[in-house]
């Protein structure tokens, strides 16, 4: 959507079609978690815009309930089915409903897909194209095991799998909750379970925990758990099973244990929904995303793929990664939306700058850490510091724990992590710019940042790992 406002706004004559398979547009999955925590917030309040504005005021021809399901690159069309029963419940319109017909359609819809996706003879639309744009997003990951289908088990991705778990919060008083997998959208759910004064016990495959960060930090994300009664468990899920006998209707039988639960969320991690492109002959890269370059143009010169589906440079190693985050995707959509337009525009890269909250604690990162660094050809060298987040003395002051790490052979900054439960969210994008101008990391601590007492000390955080860390490159 933010690809077809823009090239609207751009150019008020340019013909634009949105094929949408659900009935939801242009509203933050990044706040489902906070949403489900609150039993008096609506999840419609989620929704940005709604789909008749951007018909009737964008002039956007937004067909929902719309599933592509070929690209034929030879005629330049796009064809796929339409769930009728879908559109009839919203008719094809602003109608997001909550109650339990439009949830079962919807699910039946997504249970239908993989069905559908087989069916190529079946095409109830097909329109050309001279531009196209593949913005699908990304997919749950769901593992390939028994009773990952079995109602209470759940994954969080759209809105409507939103509603569908706050629905069955609110039907099926939920005392137990497993949360299979540990990362950040897992991380938000358990903040979100418990403070519904749901019981929580989080299990993952592998054996460490967040993988991606210094260990000495890691470790206090887990105190901060073990502080809000969450239970960690580690080993190979084997099935979920249905129990007509317990008071929990769910198990998770692992190997070596069974957890009991009213309720499943699976968050073991996301994919590029990149099938269509690859089916159409595109080139796909790492974690099979759709390769684009600067323009986001894909391998074809008339399709431009942005968003979750798509890969990425990283502007610190300048190789191709995949990382699937919400400012990326609007701003590549801008980018199509002004190079269709004849507008030239290039996108850097990201830095993989992400920051999320869990209960009381901040946690943020930008850039490689060490074991990226190493595969990227570098010769990190890290830091891990313990400092203030106000000044000497001023009330509120906490603890943040800074990791930074650059590179002895050119002296750059390579990246940094952060942990702490005061000032830690934000103070992540001045290493993000510095990351971003390709600054060493004699620069970066020679910048002028701010400071005042209630909001740091005199040498920010930052600046005291950048200059901790110089004494070692
Ligand atoms: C719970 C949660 C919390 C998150 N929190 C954050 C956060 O704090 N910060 C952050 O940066 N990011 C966060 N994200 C990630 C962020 O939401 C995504 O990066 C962003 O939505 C990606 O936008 P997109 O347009 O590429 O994909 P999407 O928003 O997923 O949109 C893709 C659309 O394509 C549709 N589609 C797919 N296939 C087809 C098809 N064949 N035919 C028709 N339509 C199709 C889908 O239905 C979907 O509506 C979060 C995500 C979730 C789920």
């Amino acid at each position: 959507m933010s690809a077809a406002s823009r090239a609207k706004r751009n150019n008020p004559q340019i013909d634009v079609t949105v094929l949408e398979k659900t009935l939801d547009v242009s509203y933050s999955a990044c706040g489902m978690p906070y949403n489900i925590a609150d039993p008096a917030r609506d999840m419609n309040d989620l929704v940005v815009r709604k789909a008749d504005e951007f018909r009737t005021k964008n002039k956007i021809n937004l067909m929902t309930g719309h599933m592509v399901n070929r690209i034929d690159t030879a005629t330049k069309t796009v064809s796929g089915i339409i769930f009728s029963d879908i559109i009839a419940l919203g008719s094809n319109s602003s109608v997001v409903n909550t109650d339990d017909t439009h949830q079962d359609v919807v699910n039946t819809c997504d249970a239908r897909q993989d069905v559908v996706n087989t069916d190529d003879a079946r095409q109830d639309f097909s329109y050309s194209y001279d531009k196209l744009l593949i913005a699908t997003g990304a997919t749950p990951v769901i593992p390939d095991l028994p009773g990952f289908d079995l109602p209470g088990v759940m994954p969080l991705k759209n809105l409507e799998q939103g509603r569908k778990i706050k629905a069955f919060i609110e039907k099926n008083n939920v005392q137990k909750a497993v949360i299979i997998g540990m990362g950040y959208i897992g991380l938000e759910m358990c903040e979100a379970l418990r403070a519904r004064s749901i019981q929580v016990t989080m299990v993952k495959p592998g054996s460490q925990f967040l993988p991606w960060m210094k260990p000495e930090l890691a470790d206090f994300v887990k105190q901060e758990l073990d502080a809000n009664g969450i239970k960690l468990c580690y080993g190979k899920i084997k099935k979920i099973e249905h129990q007509s006998s317990s008071k929990h209707t769910l198990s998770v039988v692992c190997e070596n244990f069974t957890l009991d639960a009213d309720m499943v969320i699976v968050a073991s991690g996301v994919k590029p929904c990149s099938d269509l492109a690859i089916a159409a002959g595109l080139k796909v890269s790492v974690a099979n995303s759709i390769a684009v370059d600067k323009t986001l143009k894909t391998s074809n010169d008339n399709i431009y793929a942005a968003g979750d589906c798509a890969d990425a440079f990283n502007v610190v190693s300048g190789e191709k990664c995949w990382i699937p985050l919400a400012l990326r995707a609007n701003r590549a959509g801008w980018a199509v939306a002004d190079n269709v337009c004849g507008i030239k525009t290039e996108l850097q890269g990201v830095a993989g700058t992400a920051v999320f909250k869990m209960f009381d604690l901040q946690i943020t990162r930008t850039g490689l850490s060490v074991k990226e660094a190493l595969a990227s050809g570098f010769d990190p060298v890290e830091v891990i510091i313990q400092t203030r987040s106000k000044a000497h003395g001023h009330p509120g002051s906490n603890t943040i724990h800074v990791a930074m790490t650059g590179d002895k052979r050119t002296g750059l900054l390579l990246g940094v992590q952060m942990v702490g439960k005061d000032g830690v969210a934000h103070r992540i994008n001045a290493p993000a710019v510095a990351l971003h101008a390709k600054m060493t990391v004699a620069e970066f601590a020679q910048t002028d940042l701010g400071y005042a007492p209630p909001f740091g000390p005199v040498w920010d955080p930052v600046l005291t790992a950048a200059n901790q860390l110089l004494k070692k490159m």
